[in-house]
């Protein structure tokens, strides 16, 4: 039987309803008074107060699919089966009511009952001395020891800047030998070949943001199951960018680039950084998240222009991206209603930013080639900081997508150089508004320090000021 990505979501949600958990929409991809995150990363991340006790739950036992985005895992996206920078994490909580015992107990029921996975399939793993959750996996699962896995802080011991965290228990999935045989196909090695499919985290101590972990008056329970990867087992395909779903904005892509997924290695990755950043840049727009040059507006522009740059590898022209965005929206919005509502306004931040870029990529691409060969002449390995600026300044290339291209090639940036030029440069706009006489509010104010800094052809500048003027 091979679910699909919704109705994988569907069947979780009403798993654990029928184990008297209350379902709760998606919270916004935007934290609330949070400031230890710019964008909701896990499941348990917009419920951190109620694992404090700081609030009442609705309920004592929770139950979500929540949309994710971790920027830290850009380096992955095309190249891991297993990483989108957008992605959909289920999860089951609960908030001091029951612990490890049922929180193990379900998770397999779900994943071999429900869902009807192999159990033959499915490796355990728990932290170093967590000899209570061995047990119950080895006598109350019946997992034979040899299969029961011990990892140390790095893998089961989950924790996401403060808060409430603890040790966990990981479930992974063998997915055979043809996903690779390499030393870091093992379990819990790096290789896709042992998928993380799992993470159920028995959330007991709080980190104070220092180091310093205390325990929390209750003792929590925290999962989350990557929705896609899920699917990636169910539906036993190469990877996240193959579930059903997305295969079909796959689809999309391949066919503005007029090449077809799958026929060329490189290509591929190109296609899937596309796919992925646009679903993650629709995704922020529906919450309200504008491109910008800081936090999560910044995400935002880095990931669109980093999508952007691999459409001119692959030859697309013109603008493409809301086409793909549109896909995305009709893909998702049955569990993501937000989507086809605001739709207009996705599709119109999309379509600007992209369109703002447009204007300057070809000519600062071809500027920063230039710079390669003057680097080369003079025998250097380091991109100027003020050079680094200007294509930042004029050409509206985020110092990431720079430092990028230029490590595809063994080259780096000097990036101290590159934030003290920003640093003349808003001294030097800082004093040339002192001089005019502005309403005065600090919005406004940061608002246009932004785009002084990015003022990327000038008109963007003029469209601020005037406003404001
Ligand atoms: P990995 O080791 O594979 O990077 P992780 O340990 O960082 O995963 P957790 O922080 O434990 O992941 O998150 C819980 C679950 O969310 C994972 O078990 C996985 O199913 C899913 N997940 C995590 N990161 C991603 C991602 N970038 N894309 C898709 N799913 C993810
Ligand atoms: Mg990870
Ligand atoms: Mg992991
Ligand atoms: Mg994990």
């Amino acid at each position: 039987q091979k679910y699909g990505v919704n109705e994988l979501r569907r069947m979780f949600l009403e798993f654990f309803e029928s184990k008297e958990h209350l379902a709760m929409k998606s919270f916004s991809l935007v934290p609330h008074n949070d400031n230890s995150l710019l964008l909701i990363n896990s499941g348990m991340a917009p419920l951190k107060p109620y694992f404090t006790g700081q609030e009442i739950p609705p309920r004592r036992r929770v139950t979500t699919c929540q949309k994710c985005i971790r920027t830290g895992d850009i380096e992955n996206i095309g190249k891991t089966a297993r990483h989108g920078t957008f992605f959909e994490m289920l999860g089951n909580f609960s908030f001091g009511d029951y612990f490890k015992t049922e929180a193990i107990h379900w998770a397999w029921e779900f994943l071999t009952e429900c869902v009807g996975i192999p159990a033959d399939r499915l490796y355990p793993s728990v932290y170093l001395d967590d000899d209570e959750a061995f047990r119950i996996w080895n006598e109350e699962i019946g997992i034979p020891k040899e299969r029961i896995y011990r990892f140390g802080k790095e893998d089961n011991f989950w924790e996401h800047g403060a808060g409430p965290c603890g040790p966990c228990s990981e479930i992974y999935y063998d997915r055979g030998e043809k996903y690779g045989t390499g030393p870091e196909d093992v379990m819990g090695g790096e290789g896709d070949r042992f998928m993380e499919v799992w993470n159920v985290v028995f959330s007991q101590f709080n980190n104070d943001g220092h180091g310093n972990y205390t325990d929390l008056i209750q003792k929590n329970i925290d999962t989350g199951m990557g929705l896609e990867r899920l699917a990636v087992v169910c539906q036993d395909v190469a990877s996240l960018f193959d579930v059903d779903t997305n295969r079909a904005l796959m689809d999309e892509v391949g066919a503005l680039a007029h090449c077809r997924y799958e026929e060329d290695d490189k290509k591929d990755v190109s296609l899937r950084i596309i796919a992925d950043h646009v679903k993650s840049c629709t995704f922020m727009a529906s919450d309200g998240i504008m491109p910008s040059n800081e936090g999560r507006g910044y995400v935002f522009r880095r990931l669109l222009r980093r999508a952007a740059r691999h459409g001119r590898i692959l030859g697309i022209e013109g603008s493409f991206m809301t086409k793909l965005a549109q896909v995305v929206i009709d893909l998702s919005k049955d569990g993501y209603p937000e989507l086809e509502e605001k739709k207009d306004m996705i599709l119109r931040v999309i379509d600007q930013e992209e369109e703002r870029f447009a204007n300057t990529i070809d000519k600062g691409l071809e500027i920063l080639a230039d710079l390669e060969k003057d680097m080369e002449a003079k025998g250097t390995k380091v991109l100027a900081g003020e050079d680094a600026f200007k294509l930042y300044d004029t050409y509206g290339f985020p110092i990431d997508l720079t430092k990028e291209i230029l490590d595809d090639k063994g080259l780096t940036v000097d990036e101290e150089g590159f934030h003290k030029a920003m640093q003349v440069q808003r001294e030097t706009a800082r004093s040339a508004r002192k001089t005019t006489n502005y309403m005065g509010r600090d919005d406004i104010y940061q608002k246009l320090d932004a785009s002084l800094t990015s003022a990327f052809t000038g008109y963007d500048k003029l469209e601020d000021e005037s406003k404001v003027t």
